[in-house]
């Protein structure tokens, strides 16, 4: 099984794992990321090592009007996707009596705004090319139990599993697969401040996950052994409930 893959905020983390796992199946890679291009290029060189293909399409994927321009030109020179990871995400956390309105608008957008800037133009030529294809959303063990202090952050994976499972009916029949992947703690820069000691008391494997044990759930999604799983949260966060 070959063909393009989009991966968003590939340039480190989580999403640097997925595009690594997607490569050396045959896949070719197309990476996204917003500002970061030293360490985009560093994920296409590992990518490169392995003999895989590889081009970089920054863009932010927060912002409606910067997607729509990078995707059409993309779409127009390179033709449809066979797959799609939405992967980029941020978060700006704080009790919701003092969030302000720059920290609830850029995480939706980020996270959630970006499941329709990225998806909507990819679609329907996906549908048109006829070949199936998979469609994975990172959402979050957030999204699914709330946690204290991302009420924004909760708010948008919770839509991106609202998303995921709907977008899922649609396509069935198209044989494109829609599911969602949901980590629980994960090793990157997005937890390098967080209190980890206090935080592996309350995951029942007593450690954060690593970005590969979340790109692995990713690769299986995309692998024909999954076929017929479509609309599902695969949860990957160490027994957390
Ligand atoms: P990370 O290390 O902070 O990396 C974030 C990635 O997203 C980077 O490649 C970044 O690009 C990109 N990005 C951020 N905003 C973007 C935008 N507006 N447009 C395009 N790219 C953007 O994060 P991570 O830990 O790998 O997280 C990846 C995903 O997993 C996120 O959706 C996150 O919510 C989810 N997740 C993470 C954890 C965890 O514990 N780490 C747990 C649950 C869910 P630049 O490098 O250019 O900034």
């Amino acid at each position: 099984m070959d063909g393009r893959v989009l991966v968003t905020g590939a340039s480190r983390g989580i999403g640097r794992a997925i595009a690594l796992k997607l490569a050396p199946a045959g896949h070719s890679l197309v990476l996204n990321y917003r500002s970061n291009h030293d360490e985009a290029d560093r994920t296409a060189q590992l990518i490169r090592d392995v003999d895989g293909e590889v081009t970089l399409l920054p863009f932010d994927v927060g912002d409606r009007e910067a997607c729509t321009k990078a995707l059409e030109a993309d779409l127009l020179a390179n033709g449809a996707y066979y797959g799609v990871v939405c992967n980029a995400g941020v978060h700006a956390d704080g009790a919701f009596p003092a969030m302000s309105e720059e920290a609830w608008d850029q995480v939706l957008d980020t996270n959630l705004g970006s499941f329709y800037n990225v998806l909507r133009p990819l679609i329907m030529p996906m549908v048109r090319a006829r070949r199936g294809g998979r469609i994975v959303t990172i959402t979050s063990a957030a999204g699914m139990m709330g946690n204290r202090g991302q009420v924004n952050y909760s708010a948008s994976k919770a839509g991106l599993i609202g998303a995921t499972r709907s977008l899922s009916l649609e396509l069935a029949k198209r044989r494109i697969t829609v599911n969602s992947v949901a980590p629980g703690l994960i090793e990157t820069e997005m937890t390098l401040g967080f209190a980890k000691d206090e935080i592996k008391r309350l995951i029942p494997m007593q450690r954060l996950g690593r970005a590969e044990e979340v790109a692995s759930a990713v690769g299986f999604l995309f692998s024909d052994e999954a076929s017929y799983i479509t609309g599902q949260v695969l949860a990957v966060n160490g027994g957390l409930v």
